[in-house]
């Protein structure tokens, strides 16, 4: 019954040359964790304007909106994504070669409370207010789709 071979689930009906598929699922990676990473940097710097010790879940939401509306704006997307390749890669080597998975322990108790900036910094400002500018956000592409589903389901 060889002849139905074809038949049987991934046997040659895949073109053995579809890079393509692999460049946009590792493009989108990239993208998000430039996205990721200018988040967490703008959470950074609220929590220390705010004079607090940790980054709660609401400082990742409001980030995460703001970053939304500045990737729109931003010119160095691509600039910081090739950048972040090079970085994602060599992780990834180092991560091959000593392949020990370290246990990070949160330490819950001590976090401070998320509370609003006193600051009237421009970033400060934004993330006190993104939630009157994300109530008139409307996805433009399918990657601020996805994104804003993800934002949405913080907890
Ligand atoms: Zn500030």
């Amino acid at each position: 019954m060889a002849e139905y071979n074809f038949m049987k689930s991934g046997a040659n009906l895949v073109k053995p040359n579809r890079p393509s598929k692999i460049d946009i699922e590792e493009e989108l990676k990239l993208i998000v964790v430039v996205f990721m990473d200018n988040a967490l940097q703008t959470a950074g710097k609220y929590v220390k304007h705010c004079k607090r010790n940790s980054i709660t879940s609401e400082d990742l939401r409001r980030s995460f909106m703001l970053e939304i509306f500045f990737r729109r704006i931003r010119k160095d997307n691509n600039v910081k994504r090739d950048k972040m390749r090079e970085i994602v890669k060599d992780i990834t080597d180092e991560e091959r070669e000593n392949e020990e998975v370290v246990d990070v322990e949160l330490e819950e108790e001590d976090e401070d409370a998320f509370c609003e900036s006193s600051c009237d910094c421009p970033l400060c400002v934004s993330m006190n207010n993104i939630y009157e500018k994300w109530e008139k956000f409307k996805p433009e592409n399918v990657l601020e789709r996805i994104l804003s589903k993800h934002i949405s389901n913080i907890k």
